[in-house]
């Protein structure tokens, strides 16, 4: 299956489950926007290497995803949009009572507003086309909850919500609307989740990633950033005409308990 002529962005990719998926888009030859808030030497350095690793266009462009201007500027700057990947995401652990404003802010904006404003510029594109692929990257925590995660898990089931609304109003013109809902991937965001959890719960790392974070993971193993691509590419196949409007699990069975 190619992807060869097709403009991909992928929203926060510059590490992590993001950057698995461009890769992925890389290889089956769309042309990828990669993103993320900085604006290094090393970030247009990554878009260089996957552009050689695998022959197709590759540029990185700096957005920050709290920002409507910069969200929308990220789309008009791609020069077309026919998938559009919507993975920037933060997290922040904290009682309800103790959780910081600015941190709800933040989350609400970058997890969840900044899909709507890279929506509303992509959605015209595709309609022009008459072909597109809307994938947001919710979570398990998109369709279950854990306590301290207010902000996050708030953000994940509106962007499930925003999927099926921007399904109903593209039905029928070749566009498709889908949330992926991860469960553990072992990313730098989880990474730098473990110090806390070892702290709260008294555990050394290996208990808290096992008994811990895994915990409502039935497989016990955590997802990959290749399997998330792999899923992103099944969705802009022929095979995902009709899949629109739902939520794809890739979570161990963690949302079947
Ligand atoms: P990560 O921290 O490795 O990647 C997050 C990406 O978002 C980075 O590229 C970062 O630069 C970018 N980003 C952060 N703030 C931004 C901003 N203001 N503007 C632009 N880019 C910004 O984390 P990850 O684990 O790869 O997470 C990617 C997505 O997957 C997130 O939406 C996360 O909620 C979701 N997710 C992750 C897991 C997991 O277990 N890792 C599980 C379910 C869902």
């Amino acid at each position: 299956m190619t992807l060869k002529g097709k403009i991909a962005i992928v929203t926060g990719s510059n590490s992590g489950i993001g950057l698995g998926i461009a890769e992925a888009l890389a290889k089956a030859g769309a042309e990828v926007v990669i993103n993320s808030f900085s604006d290094t030497e090393a970030d247009h350095a990554l878009a260089a290497k996957i552009a050689a690793e695998h022959k197709v266009k590759v540029t990185y462009i700096a957005a920050d995803m709290s920002k409507a201007a910069d969200c929308r500027a990220l789309v008009t700057r791609a020069g077309g949009c026919d998938i559009l990947v919507n993975n920037a995401g933060i997290q922040h652990v904290a009682p309800i009572e103790s959780f910081p404003p600015e941190k709800w802010d933040a989350i609400l904006a970058i997890n969840l507003t900044s899909a709507f404003h890279t929506t509303a510029v992509a959605l015209p594109m595709m309609r022009k086309k008459g072909w597109g692929r809307v994938i947001n990257i919710s979570s398990a925590h998109g369709l279950t909850a854990s306590p301290f995660k207010s902000a996050y898990i708030a953000a994940k089931h509106g962007l499930v919500g925003l999927s099926k609304t921007v399904a109903l109003e593209t039905a029928g013109q070749g566009i498709t609307c889908n949330a992926i809902c991860p469960g553990y991937v072992l990313t730098p965001l989880v990474e730098a989740q473990i110090p806390d959890q070892m702290k709260t719960h008294n555990m050394d790392r290996e208990t808290v990633i096992r008994e811990v974070m895994l915990d409502r993971q039935p497989s016990k193993q955590f997802a990959t950033t290749e399997q998330l691509g792999g899923t992103v590419i099944f969705l802009c196949s022929d095979f995902a005409d009709q899949i629109t409007g739902t939520t794809i699990s890739v979570d161990g069975g963690w949302t079947a308990l």
